[in-house]
């Protein structure tokens, strides 16, 4: 596994409700490939608190 890749990627449920293509492949780009360790919900994730559906990586709750 690349040390730059999310360990969480497979099974992040993020990608589940966002229905935009081009975003989910930006924002894989940005994180999920690269930064992941500056996703808000990868910091939530590993300190094994609740992840809001909605979170974006950036850290905003925004609704679909
Ligand atoms: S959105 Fe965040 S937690 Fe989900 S796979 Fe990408 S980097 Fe990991």
């Amino acid at each position: 596994m690349s040390e730059n890749l999310c360990p969480f990627i497979d099974k992040c449920p993020f990608f589940n409700i966002l229905h935009s293509k081009g975003t989910e492949e930006a924002l894989k780009i940005w994180y999920c490939k690269s930064e992941f360790v500056k996703c808000e919900r990868y910091k939530l994730r590993l300190s094994e608190q609740e992840v809001p559906r909605n979170l974006w990586p950036n850290g905003k709750v925004l609704n679909f």
